[in-house]
């Protein structure tokens, strides 16, 4: 029978309604009490390394869950995390950073509704990565919802309150659960040739910077100044605007000679972005070689650059490892990587 670790950390699934509002109360054993029937196909050991909303859900929490899995990792065969919903992608994402190669499962789940209710999807979803987590096939990090199985750098929350609150952007699920009956869509456990890492640092510098129309590069310059990175959320494939005074030309010039990095994104959910499409990208991804983030969701983006700039402040080391596919979070990159990092050739 799978050993599992079921690693408790709050959010609605384990909130009970108070005064001040719903808030994380009940204990990692409580919850493994409202799914007995979990005995039955495996061992459950269980730790609560803290008791929070996901909201204050951050870097240190996210190190600090890699480096228990990281303990106990020879102990168990898998590992499942209650975590509340609305960080849980950028979690996910960040473990799926930091456990890389990753040969045994580590699954996020959690709940809209409590699970001391009557009627609430945390029971099932809770059952459903405990099966999953006990699966021959499972590995890597993954989040378990709805059905749903979702690669850790591909989930987004894009309901608040419904119960498919996760969906699996510009890719596949990996497999969906019906009751005992897992199916698999991809099953690559067994392409794993490089050796399972845990990283220990992130860097935190990060900001995410969406464009409205009418937004200034000047903002960005300020921005810079407290960050080591910005991503620009812009607008459709990508692009940035002119309104005639060159703020973004003279941003991206001092930026990049102050050594901060400066990526592109998308603030369309799906499809990714492609910066080499309209003039008012091509020339400045050029000009500045910017990069992006093709297919790669905002979380991942966020998570990934966090990962990268912990590891190397060097951009050309960062945007090789930018680019490359951890976890499924990247299928298309039309550009050369090992080309040189060409950080400002205008005067
Ligand atoms: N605010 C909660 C949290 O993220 C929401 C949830 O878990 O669904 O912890």
């Amino acid at each position: 029978m799978k050993k599992l670790l079921l690693i408790a950390t709050g959010g609605t699934i384990a909130s009970k309604y108070t005064e001040k509002g719903l808030s994380p109360q009940i204990s990692s054993e409580e919850l493994l009490s409202y799914v007995p029937s979990a005995r039955d196909f495996c061992r459950i050991d269980t730790v609560q390394p803290f008791n929070l909303d996901s909201t204050n859900v951050c870097q240190e929490q996210w190190l600090l869950l890699a480096s228990l899995i990281e303990r106990k990792y020879e102990y168990y065969d898998g590992f499942v995390i209650c975590h509340g919903t609305d960080t849980m992608a950028y979690t996910a994402a960040a473990l799926s950073y930091l456990i890389q190669n990753n040969y045994k499962p580590v699954v996020v789940t959690g709940a809209q509704k409590p699970i001391d209710l009557a009627v609430t999807d945390a029971r099932t979803n809770l059952l459903d990565s405990l099966r999953f987590a006990a699966h021959d096939k499972a590995h890597g990090v993954n989040i378990v919802f709805g059905g749903n199985v979702i690669a850790g750098t591909r989930a987004k929350k894009e309901f608040t309150k419904s119960y498919n609150a996760f969906s699996s952007i510009n890719y596949p699920v990996i497999a969906s659960i019906q009751e005992s009956r897992i199916v698999f869509y991809i099953d690559d456990k067994y392409q794993i040739t490089r050796p399972l890492t845990f990283y220990h640092q992130l860097d935190p510098r990060v900001f995410l910077y969406k464009l409205v129309p009418g937004s200034s590069g000047r903002l960005l310059e300020a921005i810079a100044d407290s960050f080591d990175a910005v991503i620009i959320e812009s607008f459709g494939v990508g692009g940035l605007p002119d309104y005639g005074d060159d703020s973004f030309y003279e941003a991206l010039r001092n930026c990049l000679r102050a050594g901060k990095l400066i990526i592109m994104a998308t603030q369309v959910t799906h499809e990714g972005s492609d910066m080499s499409i309209y003039q008012v990208g091509k020339s400045m991804k050029h000009e500045f070689h910017l990069p992006e983030s093709y297919d790669m969701t905002l979380e991942a983006v966020v998570a990934k650059t966090m990962w990268a700039l912990g590891q190397t402040k060097d951009p050309e080391k960062f945007r090789a490892l930018f680019y490359r596919t951890i976890n499924h979070d990247l299928l298309f990159y039309p550009e050369d990587v090992s080309s040189p990092l060409i950080l400002c050739n205008k005067d």
